[in-house]
């Protein structure tokens, strides 16, 4: 008998505005192949439920949203290094009967930074500024980590920079003295909130940067932030966050479908088209 078609889910609470099914769609679609990629809202008390029965209702793994990124950790048989090392999961996946929890956002992070600034991490003592320590802060962290970069982290509460620039073997920076450390920047990466539609815009002067500096704002709607126009407008490479989003999709895809997908400009296309039109 032919096994059935893969299922897998994105689940989460409230999950109506995830973007993930349009993306997976997108490749099931395109690569021709059966299966399917559906919201599922669990609230927090359904959790423990949800993801303990998986297997047994039919699905393949997932993807988890906020609020179960770190709640889901307790409950997945293994952890892959990464969501270890950032402290969430964003990917789950049954591996020999088991349910591992993995996360790809800073394999997504480099992984556009690869795509759209080639070069980026060439070089030995590359340093990195970033702003913000957030969730989204630790995946770029680590990822910046792994590329063999220095950090200092800046944070509008002061405790959660020193925080994570702890664990993650950085030094953490003021807010106000930012721009003297930003001189010695090779990479700014802005993962907090600021810029975000319905958020005040991120004000920080980059004439301290040299010229060399790649620019990039985690931040995709709106797809061009006020930061990335001023990286621009003083010549500087600038990269948005959409392709973060995109490539992070990529390896729970190939674990659930069997076929590893590619960030390709027709659906960088579909996804801007989306952003633009909610934001309409
Ligand atoms: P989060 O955990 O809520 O963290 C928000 C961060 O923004 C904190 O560092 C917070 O500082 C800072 N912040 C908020 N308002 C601020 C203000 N008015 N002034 C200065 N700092 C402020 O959120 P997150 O999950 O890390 O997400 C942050 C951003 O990254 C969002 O825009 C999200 O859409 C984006 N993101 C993008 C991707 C992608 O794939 N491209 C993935 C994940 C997240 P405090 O600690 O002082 O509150």
């Amino acid at each position: 008998m032919d096994s059935p078609a893969p299922r897998a889910f994105v689940i989460g609470h409230p999950i109506a505005h995830s973007r993930s099914p349009l993306l997976h769609g997108f490749w099931l679609r395109s690569l021709g192949l059966a299966g399917s990629y559906e919201r599922v809202d669990v609230a927090p008390a359904n959790l423990t439920g949800f993801v303990r029965s998986l297997a047994d209702a039919g699905w393949v793994g997932g993807n988890v949203t906020i609020p179960h990124k770190t709640a889901v950790m307790a409950l997945v048989d293994d952890l892959d290094v990464d969501a270890e090392a950032i402290g969430a999961v964003n990917t789950l996946w049954l591996e020999g009967g088991r349910l591992v929890g993995g996360n790809t956002d800073a394999i997504g992070f480099v992984a556009n930074l690869d795509e759209e600034a080639p070069g980026w991490d060439d070089g030995a003592g590359r340093r990195a500024v970033v702003l913000g320590a957030g969730g989204a802060a630790r995946a770029v962290l680590h990822g910046l980590r792994r590329r063999g970069f220095e950090v200092v982290v800046a944070n509008r509460t002061e405790a959660s920079a020193v925080a994570l620039a702890a664990r993650f073997r950085g030094e953490a920076v003021a807010w106000d003295r930012l721009s003297a450390r930003l001189a010695m920047a090779d990479v700014v990466v802005n993962t907090t909130s600021l810029g975000m539609a319905g958020q005040p815009p991120l004000r920080l002067d980059l004439s301290a940067l040299h010229d060399q500096a790649v620019v990039c704002d985690i931040v995709y709607v709106p797809l061009e932030t006020a930061l990335l126009q001023s990286a621009r407008a003083r010549g500087l490479r600038a990269v948005g966050g959409l392709g973060m989003l995109l490539h992070q999709a990529v390896p729970g895809f190939a674990r659930w479908f069997g076929v590893t997908p590619t960030v390709t400009p027709a659906l960088r296309e579909v996804l801007s088209a989306d952003v633009r039109a909610r934001a309409a």
